[in-house]
């Protein structure tokens, strides 16, 4: 039992509302383009919640979760609910057009790119950063083949404390 369980006081570790950390605009609308076109290419129909996702996602570097990513479309998209989030991101999941990185206390996703690639994420904040792996690493990942064991995604998670939080660290006694 080393996780507690919080209620309804907000703690500092809040997860569940990650802000938005907007990308550089010129590489959401590069990777806007290539969702677009990978749902095409996958036989999938472009709907307005499908579209409403992957316009947040391309543009959104925070790696949201399915509650974030509902909490930012809400006010707009009135006729979004929260089951459609969760069936849409899983779509596309399912068909590699966005990733994944699991907290173990909540699972968020990331529209940015389908490169492998690691992710730092800080065990205080929630917060959830890139990093690239190292190509060595990356070619040994990609060309694994255990036998019997179908591939589906690689997942290289650092957990620990990011900047800010790791500098509030060091002020406590
Ligand atoms: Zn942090
Ligand atoms: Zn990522």
């Amino acid at each position: 039992m080393s996780r507690e369980v919080h209620t309804s006081s907000s703690p500092a570790h809040s997860v569940a509302d990650v802000s938005a950390r907007a990308c550089a605009l010129a590489e959401a609308e590069a990777r806007l383009a290539q969702m677009l076109d990978m749902l095409r290419q996958r036989g999938m129909r472009l709907t307005p919640q499908r579209e409403a996702i992957i316009r947040l996602l391309a543009a959104d570097c925070s790696h949201p979760s399915a509650e974030d990513v509902f909490s930012r479309l809400a006010p707009e998209n009135p006729w979004l609910s929260k089951a459609t989030v969760y069936n849409t991101l899983n779509s596309l999941l399912g068909a590699g057009i966005i990733q994944d990185v699991d907290l173990g206390v909540e699972r968020r996703f990331d529209g940015r790119t389908t490169e492998p690639h690691g992710h730092l994420t800080c065990r205080a904040c929630g917060r959830v950063e890139d990093f690239d792996l190292p190509p060595d690493l990356r070619t040994l990942l990609l060309n694994r083949n255990d036998s019997g064991f179908a591939m589906e995604r690689i997942q290289v998670k650092l957990v620990g404390l990011c900047r800010a939080c790791a500098a509030r660290n060091g002020r406590n006694p």
